[in-house]
């Protein structure tokens, strides 16, 4: 072990590093706190003597401060003192040491302090052991080895926030293993896990940078994100993860795509993560990957992600806009507008791509509104989706009079809003 002895007397740094010695163990020396503090930044020892009475930084302000820089990793910090009341030992404590010892030096104590301390920065770094391990196993998928969905969840989000700070783009690829329940069926599960370890191994061969990942998304689903990729980069590494299994030749006669087992893929590439969310590129990469199957699997389709289309709330009730921003905000880029008044204007700024309207509003109504928005050439062509708790015949008249695409009624309903929205977007 390094023991760190900070101690502003060399004779009690001496005799202390002298002991350390010859317990086996390898002493530091600080003769301030400042300096202790200095060394702790550049190299951390497995405990320390502290010294409370020093010029400059005492022992328990310095400890305080060392406790602050190590934040949650745990090193025992002993005092030694020629003070000895109740009181500075209950200072101590609070300043995060662990123990005290009385000086002078009394060689019997002090020795089976450091093996006390021995033993428990053992257990410490079995527990550490411990929960490095358990923390491994808790995102590694206990068939594949890869990392399993929750680790690659974790892995992702870092590599999206970083491409958010450098403006780089995103891609990723989504797997799925062709026809395999018909594999399990014909060659039993058995079988089918082997195929599966295959698979991932195969996989992983293909991924060569360090921030880029592989892993089982579920089932017979795999996952890889590549941070710092344009879409064409990324399509020869998904067609070249095709094509390593191709190779394989791993015989499935029931398979209606090929003799053998097949994958079909989906990729995909956010060009502006500060627009989108990761949630919207899993998707895509879903949607390429269902193409895939759709066109005959065993192949590769991909494609960039769209710019989020953008969707104006006009509602003159804060809690109606709050919850309808709740539902919009995953999938749109959204606009909040409380105050209609000048509606012509905000309308013309934003350039919305639909708009969802209240229809009773103190300054003017969403009829009005509507029908204001008709007559400017510039907005006439956006789909204007009226929102109102009235009686729906009356107000299908009426909205559709001012020439309202759609109507929705209040309280709204999240799918319906997303997919009556949707139905006039795509
Ligand atoms: P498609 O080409 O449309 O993807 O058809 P498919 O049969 O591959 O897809 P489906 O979703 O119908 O079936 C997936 C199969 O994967 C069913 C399930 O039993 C199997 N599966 C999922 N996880 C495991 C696993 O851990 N081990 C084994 N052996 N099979 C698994
Ligand atoms: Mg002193
Ligand atoms: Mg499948
Ligand atoms: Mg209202």
């Amino acid at each position: 072990m390094r023991i760190l002895i900070v101690d502003d007397t060399a004779t009690i740094r001496e005799i202390a590093s002298a002991h350390i010695v010859e317990c086996g163990h390898v002493p530091m020396k600080a003769s301030s706190g400042l300096e202790a503090i200095e060394i702790l930044k550049k190299d951390i020892p497995e405990f320390i003597f502290m010294d409370v009475e020093m010029p400059g930084l005492d022992g328990f302000e310095t400890t305080r401060q060392l406790r602050e820089i190590l934040k949650d990793d745990w090193i025992p910090i002993i005092f030694l003192t020629g003070l000895d009341s109740d009181e500075q030992y209950n200072k101590g404590i609070d300043s995060g040491g662990d123990d005290y010892l009385t000086k002078p030096i009394n060689p019997i104590i002090f020795r089976a302090k450091i093996k006390a301390m021995e033993r428990i920065i053992g257990m410490k770094n079995c527990l550490n052991q411990l929960n490095e391990q358990l923390a491994r196993t808790s995102i590694t998928d206990g068939l594949t080895g890869l990392t399993n969905r929750r680790g690659f969840e974790a892995h992702a989000d870092k590599c999206w926030k970083q491409c958010q700070r450098d403006q780089n783009p995103v891609s990723l690829i989504m797997i799925d293993i062709d026809h395999f329940k018909l594999y399990n069926d014909n060659y039993g599960h058995q079988e089918g896990d082997s195929c599966l370890v295959e698979v991932s191994n195969a996989i992983q061969s293909r991924i060569k940078r360090p921030m880029d990942l592989a892993a089982r998304y579920g089932g017979e689903e795999f996952v890889v994100i590549l941070p710092n990729t344009e879409l064409e980069d990324a399509k020869v590494i998904t067609e070249s993860i095709r094509q390593e299994i191709e190779n394989l030749k791993i015989a499935h006669f029931n398979s209606t795509t090929s003799n053998y087992v097949t994958l079909s893929l989906g990729v995909s590439t956010c060009l502006n993560t500060a627009e989108h969310r990761l949630h919207d590129l899993i998707k895509c990469a879903d949607k390429a990957l269902y193409l895939s199957k759709e066109k005959g699997r065993n192949q590769v389709n991909g494609e960039v992600l769209k710019q989020r289309k953008k969707v104006m709330v006009i509602d003159d009730e804060e809690e109606n806009l709050s919850l309808l921003s709740m539902v919009l905000e995953n999938h749109f880029n959204v606009l909040l507008l409380q105050d209609a008044a000048h509606y012509l204007d905000e309308v013309h700024s934003y350039d919305p791509d639909l708009i969802l309207l209240d229809i009773k509003m103190p300054s003017i109504s969403g009829y009005d509104v509507c029908a204001g928005l008709r007559k400017d050439s510039k907005t006439r062509h956006i789909p204007i989706i009226l929102v109102s708790s009235l009686d729906k015949t009356d107000v299908r008249q009426k909205s559709k009079k001012a020439g309202a695409s759609g109507y929705i009624q209040k309280p709204v309903n999240d799918k319906q809003v997303l997919a009556k929205i949707n139905s006039f977007l795509d």
